[in-house]
């Protein structure tokens, strides 16, 4: 058996209190191709935690029969300070209840400090400059500083999987079908990624914006590649990407440990875990490009009274949802409808009903960029 279990402190928050992390490795240390996967950055992401609980039996199992070949970080609970913050009985996830901001924004950029650490190092040969960068990532993530809390839990999850070849962050959203978000350096190699979880939306952006998890660990390569020209072959050599287990309410072990099973046919795939992964499942959508998909918004308050279902086809104008004032004393002023701006799908709803002003109602993943969609692409 290779399986180690670190646990982590984090930084104490508070007198008397320490929360920690667990990461289990699998596999010989350094051995490639390394694979790190964490569940559940938001917190309130039970399917995610879910599907990680059933791949670590798999892992087990796989590990008894000697079979992990590359290594692998399984990161069950990735946020214990979310999982901590409740309110009336409800977990409040995905923001940091103390300030620190949405979970999965503002990671630290690796990048500003890399091209002068592998100054000198880098030359034709694109298998030696994976090594001089990783090598310079690995230190750069050695020198983060934890200024509190949320930040020591952003270091110790960095630390873990700056040097991999694979990254999968595992969330999910409101009301949602399987997809998964990329830069596009990385279609089409991920389509057995995108294939193997039945991914109902590729979506692809080469910079959302939010400094997200994944975006962490893919961009300082394609950024570095970008700053230092064709000559010098620096490839995309961190796979990183974040899955949406669908919605919260899509949790149980008939509809994750299949989800695990798939992941677990993806690391046999990509060469971490050996053994026959049998066929590729047929793909059941291409990529589309991230500003191609409508973020649809109240602009009022009111209760969302929803015309369309999830995955429904709709076209421009179509109506998907109707804002409901349950204050008007005229009916027929009571209903605010809201149409859809483009051609796709209802990839996403909400499961609680009553909405603010500016909140997302649904997701629409169209194919042509949208001009509402520059700049900064994420939800919130
Ligand atoms: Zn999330």
């Amino acid at each position: 058996m290779t399986k180690t279990t670190e646990r982590i402190a984090l930084v104490s928050p508070s007198p008397g209190t320490q929360r920690h992390l667990l990461a289990h490795r699998y596999g010989r240390p350094g051995a490639r191709p390394k694979a790190y996967l964490q569940a559940s950055i938001h917190a309130d992401e039970t399917p995610a935690m879910l599907v990680a609980h059933h791949l670590m039996k798999l892992l087990d199992e796989a590990d008894a029969e000697g079979a992990i070949a590359g290594e692998i970080i399984l990161v069950p609970v990735a946020n214990p300070i979310g999982l901590s913050q409740s309110l009336n009985d409800h977990l409040l996830g995905r923001h940091e209840a103390s300030g620190g901001g949405n979970f999965n924004r503002s990671w630290p950029d690796l990048y500003p400090t890399l091209p002068t650490r592998v100054a000198g190092k880098l030359g034709r040969d694109p298998a030696r400059n994976i090594d001089a960068v990783r090598s310079a990532l690995r230190e750069i993530a050695g020198e983060l500083q934890p200024g509190n809390e949320f930040s020591s839990l952003r270091g110790a999850l960095t630390r873990l999987a700056v040097d991999a070849d694979i990254v999968l962050d595992m969330h999910c959203d409101d009301e949602a079908l399987m997809h998964l978000y990329l830069i596009p350096q990385h279609w089409p190699e991920a389509r057995d990624l995108s294939a193997e979880i039945g991914s109902r939306a590729t979506l692809l952006a080469a910079d959302s914006g939010g400094h997200s998890f994944d975006e962490t660990f893919s961009t300082p390569w394609t950024r570095l590649a970008a700053a230092v020209g064709p000559e010098t072959p620096v490839p995309p050599a961190c796979l990183a990407a974040t899955i949406e287990y669908r919605g919260q309410a899509d949790t149980g072990d008939e509809i994750n440990r299949p989800d695990a099973q798939a992941l677990f046919r993806f690391l046999q795939r990509r060469g971490l875990i050996a053994g026959d992964p049998g066929p590729l499942p047929k793909p059941l959508c291409d990529a589309t490009s991230l500003d191609a998909t409508e973020v649809l918004r109240s602009p009022v308050a009111g209760i969302v009274c929803y015309r369309r279902a999830l995955g429904a086809k709709v076209a421009k104008g179509d109506v998907i949802a109707e804002i409901l004032n349950p204050l008007a004393e005229d009916p027929s002023q009571q209903r605010l409808s809201l149409a859809a701006g483009t051609d796709g799908f209802l990839m996403t709803r909400r499961q609680h009903k009553m909405v603010r002003p500016g909140n997302s109602i649904g997701k629409i993943v169209g194919t042509e960029p949208l001009a509402s969609r520059q700049g900064y692409l994420l939800e919130d």
